[in-house]
């Protein structure tokens, strides 16, 4: 049967607060919003990057049709400048040939007409492509910025609940190197199995481990035995600071 001086049992109070403390930190620190902010923004981000990535390739198609028709419209214009300098150039004097040529030159200029008017269609659906490009950069760069920022934030907060946790361990391991080596392991392991409260005080016929009214009789059993004497609730098992 292990003794405990009620100074030594006052102590074991002390260190069950600072595990509760400890504890409390670490669930804060596993749980800060940061986290999740971060998780939800690189989501975020992953999907802007797909968009961004399939209106990239979306304008670039379109820009290349643009490049192509204008390329042919250069062609068609060298042509024209080539029938009309045969046109001109006093080499040609059959009727029939010089029609021909003219003839050549309208179909030409109806042609570029037609390649004209697909440009403008080309361009009037590269502009908005070329607007949504931007703007989902402009979302991208500002997502980057705010993720750094949480990081940054996150860092900070964990650096300064790392510290707060070594202050009350410091603390801690002062007040356990004041108490017993058997007794804090007794502490321990009830602590382990309860997953929380390991020493509570009696209050009246209530322990304030599990809330819960001792029977009379082991109350007046209690009362009756030496202060030194460890005892514990029948309920929940930790140890009773009478
Ligand atoms: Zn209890």
């Amino acid at each position: 049967m292990t003794s405990a001086s009620p100074e030594s049992l006052e102590h074991l109070l002390q260190i069950q607060d600072r595990d509760k403390a400890i504890a409390a930190l670490r669930h804060q620190k596993n749980n800060l919003p940061e986290r999740q902010n971060i998780t939800d923004l690189l989501e975020a981000l992953s999907t802007l990057q797909k968009k961004k990535d399939f209106v990239s390739k979306e304008l670039m198609s379109k820009e290349e049709d643009q490049q192509r028709l204008e390329d042919e419209v250069n062609a068609i214009d060298e042509r024209v400048s080539e029938q009309e300098a045969n046109l001109y150039s006093g080499e040609v004097s059959a009727i029939k040939d010089l029609q021909a040529i003219q003839g050549d030159i309208a179909g030409l200029q109806e042609r570029k007409r037609l390649v004209e008017d697909q440009i403008i269609v080309v361009m009037e659906q590269v502009e908005p492509l070329k607007t949504l490009c931007d703007s989902l950069e402009i979302e991208e760069k500002a997502n980057t910025e705010q993720q750094a920022e949480l990081e940054a934030s996150l860092l900070s907060k964990e650096e300064n609940i790392e510290n707060q946790i070594k202050d009350v361990e410091g603390d801690r391991s002062e007040l356990a190197s004041d108490t017993s080596p058997a007794l804090l392991e007794i502490y321990e392991r009830i602590r382990k199995q309860s997953g929380n409260i390991a020493v509570a005080e009696l209050n009246g016929m209530t322990c304030k481990g599990c809330h819960l009214d001792l029977p009379a009789v082991e109350v007046d059993r209690l009362k009756k035995l030496p202060p030194d004497e460890l005892v514990n609730c029948e309920e929940c098992g930790c140890i009773l600071v009478r």
